[in-house]
């Protein structure tokens, strides 16, 4: 098997080979060629966090699990709180194939999937990005959307202010004008809105959000976090990674326990890739994609980085 260490990770991957290969294993979730397992996630005491994601990918030869969690104290220790690995299978024989730090790629799936929402289903003149969150995952969701639509400016607001001028850097970076902004004014005058957040009620109001933007919402990932008001979901129309996770710990949790929404009014993404649905009917409708992250998407990325490793001379093959 091949060992392709964290540390690696940055100088082989692009936010465009994350995109593809999420793309890909979107589509094949789409036509039942791939499918994730039930996710596994414990709590280990003292706020740690542990759990297992994984899946399988027919067409893309795919099998394998993430297994990572969340270690609060590990700042004190001088490494990063969330910890992953992702772990390959050949899906003949279930021999292991790699093992690869899934920290980096972790933040660039999240990423890719965002970008690909905004890619298929928002206006293609969108020119106002707007950011609600500035914490670890934001930077990446603002690099990777900033390459799929022409922005001329970043309009941004956090519950913590002290941590917008970070992400700030990150537009100017990009050559992008940015603005910290009140909820109401982020709402006015977005066309595509990002939120990465781990807040635990709504903070955007569906009175907030005018006709024709695209929302992805990233950061409701667990039972009981939210981003958005429900009524917001009732009226938009709503696409996912999995529906699946969609309602049970994505964003639409909660507009389906007030009955706002059916599951029936939640479409995967990756049928709109496929061709099977039109995505976006019209200018004026609003689109929100409820990313709730799937372990194939972690597979898919993997499996692109030990191709690279392995072409590149970076990866170390063990006989195991
Ligand atoms: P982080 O800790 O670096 O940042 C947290 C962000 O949430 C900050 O902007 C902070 O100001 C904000 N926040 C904290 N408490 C809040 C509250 N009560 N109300 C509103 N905002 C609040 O975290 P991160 O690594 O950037 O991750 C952000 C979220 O994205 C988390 O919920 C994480 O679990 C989720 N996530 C989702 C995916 C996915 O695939 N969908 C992948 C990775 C992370």
């Amino acid at each position: 098997m091949y060992v392709v260490p964290e540390k690696e990770i940055a100088s082989l991957i692009t936010d465009d080979a994350a995109f593809k290969a999420v793309e890909a294993v979107f589509a094949s979730m789409a036509r039942g060629d791939a499918y994730n397992f039930p996710v596994v996630r414990e709590a280990l005491g003292e706020g740690r966090q542990y759990g297992f994601k994984s899946g399988l990918d027919r067409a893309g030869a795919n099998l394998g699990v993430k297994a990572g969690g969340y270690f609060p104290g590990n700042a004190d220790k001088g490494i990063t709180n969330h910890q992953s690995t992702v772990y390959l299978f050949d899906p003949e024989t279930g021999r292991p194939t790699a093992m690869v730090g899934g920290n980096l790629l972790t933040a660039l799936r999240t990423a890719a999937a965002s970008a690909i929402s905004i890619d298929r289903l928002a206006r293609k003149g969108a020119k106002v990005l707007g950011m609600v969150g500035a914490g670890h995952q934001a930077a990446f969701q603002l690099r990777a959307a900033a390459k799929v639509r022409n922005f001329d400016r970043v309009v941004a607001w956090n519950l913590h202010p002290d941590m917008l001028p970070t992400l700030g850097k990150v537009a100017t970076e990009l050559g992008l004008p940015f603005e910290a902004v009140s909820l109401e004014g982020l709402g006015a005058q977005s066309d595509v809105i990002i939120t990465i957040t781990s807040s635990p009620a709504a903070s955007l109001m569906d009175a907030h959000i005018r006709a024709g933007t695209h929302l992805a919402c990233m950061g409701t990932d667990t039972i009981g976090k939210q981003e958005v008001e429900p009524a917001l979901l009732a009226r938009a129309s709503i696409f996912t990674d999995e529906v699946a996770q969609s309602i049970t710990l994505g964003e639409a949790q909660h507009a389906i326990a007030q009955g706002l929404i059916k599951e029936s009014d939640i479409t995967a993404l990756g049928e709109v890739i496929e061709g099977t649905h039109p995505g976006r009917k019209s200018d004026d409708e609003i689109t929100l994609f409820d990313g709730t992250g799937v372990g194939l998407q972690d597979l898919a990325v993997a499996a692109a980085a030990v191709d690279l490793a392995v072409s590149k001379g970076v990866a170390t093959y063990v006989d195991f």
